[in-house]
């Protein structure tokens, strides 16, 4: 299923990817993230606004100044817009901001929040929580679609298991499960799946091979001094190798 926004389309033939901070820092942050992806001809831009930490004592977010600041970013620079909404009141407050609501791990298996998302017309990108089957990540997107919106985006963000080497397990097979069961677009966030910067370029290419249509990736200017995730952000060169390689060919066989 195709989702178009503007000229732009998620779920066609070409694959779509949304870059940018863990988290809303600052105008200056944000400015240089939007300018960096317009420049690279990249189509989306995220941001975290309301942010989900594990810690109380952990940076949480702009909110609406965050929203404030992604609607400028995107105006300025013709982005495609994405954030996560925690509550169906945010729901309500990030319609009037971005172009498509993210709806994170936490939040997946919140079924009022499901319906919040639902009862409007924005395309929400439903991410698989840490713990579901992809039958209840299905059931999930289940709930956005009964309510009337059938724009969902669903999103393979790694799952926990004994792993500890890696912040999560990528579940590729996700992907071509996904692919077989349903006509919604797939993407994939290797940035939250693996939590390590050095193996993010591996597994974004993996999953466009496995049939991703699209990939949620973090950057940031200055990972080292990032207010939350910078350990799984992309700095720029990095990213911009990455996107190179994927123009280039996204694999390449020694046979
Ligand atoms: C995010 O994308 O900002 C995020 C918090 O992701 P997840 O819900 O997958 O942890
Ligand atoms: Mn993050």
């Amino acid at each position: 299923m195709e989702i178009h926004l503007g000229n732009t389309v998620i779920g066609g033939k070409k694959k779509f990817i949304f870059a940018g901070p863990c988290a809303i820092e600052n105008i200056s942050q944000i400015s240089e993230i939007a300018k960096f992806l317009k420049d690279y001809s990249i189509p989306g831009l995220r941001g975290g606004t309301f942010k989900l930490r594990t810690k109380p004592t952990s940076f949480q977010g702009l909110g609406e100044e965050g929203l404030k600041l992604l609607k400028e970013m995107g105006d300025a620079y013709g982005l495609i817009t994405i954030t996560e909404v925690a509550t169906p009141e945010q729901v309500q407050l990030a319609y009037e901001y971005v172009d498509v609501l993210q709806i994170g791990t936490r939040g997946a298996q919140n079924p009022y929040l499901l319906k919040a998302a639902g009862q409007q017309r924005k395309p929400v990108m439903l991410k698989r929580g840490m713990m579901m089957t992809i039958e209840e990540l299905l059931w999930a997107a289940e709930y956005i679609i009964e309510e009337g919106n059938p724009n969902v985006i669903l999103c393979e963000r790694g799952i926990r298991t004994f792993e500890k080497e890696t912040r999560n397990t990528l579940d590729l097979s996700a992907v071509c499960i996904l692919k077989e069961k349903t006509h919604l677009p797939v993407f994939v966030d290797p940035s939250h799946a693996v939590g390590l910067a050095a193996y993010v370029p591996q597994l974004t290419k993996a999953a466009l091979v496995a049939g991703a249509d699209g990939t949620l990736i973090e950057i940031h200017p200055e990972p080292a001094s990032a207010l939350s995730d910078g350990a799984q952000a992309l700095d720029f060169t990095a990213f911009s190798k990455l996107v190179k390689e994927l123009r280039e060919e996204t694999i390449s066989f020694t046979i």
